[in-house]
């Protein structure tokens, strides 16, 4: 029988992570079947223990349950432990193991497919939930020359910047007034909900990269305002989900597939 793999969320119809899995496994000749797991939302840690009785080998998470999956997890690797935000879960041997690999695939996507250098640029992250804590480590990393986050709920963002011992600065919506960004990152999940995070049209810089982790057919409302805000360079974010894949494909498997290739594929089928 193949080793069993999943996405869990809610919702998780969306999800494309099987194609991406599907293709990987192909790719490198591995055997595992890899299907969506759709879970109560008050139920993440009962429907993830039913997978693994099953003889379930690892998770990717989703939303709204990176937190849960953080503290699921009886081991953590660094950068999920600094993440506080897991969407990598490995089960071997009886231990639960939690990784994350979102930042990674975020980064990845920027400097290998968009050739955006994050070092030296003014950044703004929108949101403070699982998806955002994820990536704020590995954008630390690149040396941002300003690194704003802000969200609807302030104390979230507050709580987010100070775990990471002040390094980013975290407001308000309303306070983003008057000031530009080089790269604004939407990490929320207004767009699923077919909204628009309150953002002042005045923040994208001359030449300024729009980049929503949401993807999907067609543009998405952030996508849309970014465009008519002037941003001259607009993103989804199918690049970062077959990046963060791939490395959670390498977690489990321990071989790292082609993404290019997949990336490349999803995009002919999106917009055939
Ligand atoms: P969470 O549920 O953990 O967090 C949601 C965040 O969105 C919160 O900060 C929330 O603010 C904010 N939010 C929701 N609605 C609105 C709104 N209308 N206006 C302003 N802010 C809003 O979700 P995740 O962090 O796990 O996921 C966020 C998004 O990122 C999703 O769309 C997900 O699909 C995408 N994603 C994409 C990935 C990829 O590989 N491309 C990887 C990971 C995530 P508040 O705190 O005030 O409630």
């Amino acid at each position: 029988m193949p080793d069993q793999y999943a996405v869990i969320g809610n919702p998780v119809a969306h999800s494309q992570s099987p194609l991406i899995h599907a293709e990987f496994a192909r790719q490198t000749g591995q055997d595992l079947v890899y299907g969506r797991l759709l879970a109560p939302r008050d139920a993440f840690a009962a429907t993830a223990n039913a997978f693994r009785a099953g003889g379930g080998r690892g998770l990717n998470v989703t939303l709204p349950f990176k937190g849960e999956a953080f503290r699921y997890a009886a081991f953590l690797s660094e950068r999920a432990s600094a993440a506080q935000a897991v969407n990598t879960l490995k089960f071997e041997r009886g231990v639960i193991f939690g990784d994350n690999t979102d930042g990674v695939g975020l980064v990845g996507d920027l400097t290998r497919n968009l050739a955006f250098a994050v070092n030296g640029q003014r950044v703004l992250l929108l949101g403070a939930g699982g998806a955002a804590r994820g990536v704020v480590g590995p954008l630390l990393e690149q040396q941002p020359a300003q690194f704003v986050l802000a969200n609807r709920t302030l104390d979230k963002a507050q709580h987010l910047a100070l775990s990471f011992g002040g390094a980013l600065e975290a407001g308000t919506y309303a306070a983003l007034a008057g000031r530009q960004f080089d790269l604004v990152i939407n990490a929320t999940s207004a767009s699923l909900a077919g909204e628009l995070p309150p953002l002042p049209p005045g923040v994208f810089a001359r030449g300024a990269l729009a980049y929503d982790m949401m993807y999907g057919k067609g543009e998405t409302p952030f996508l849309a305002f970014a465009r008519g805000a002037g941003a001259a360079l607009l993103a989804d974010g199918l690049g970062m989900l077959v990046e963060q894949a791939a490395e959670s494909f390498l977690v489990w498997r321990g071989v790292r597939p082609d993404s290019a290739s997949v990336l490349q594929q999803l995009r002919q089928t999106r917009d055939a």
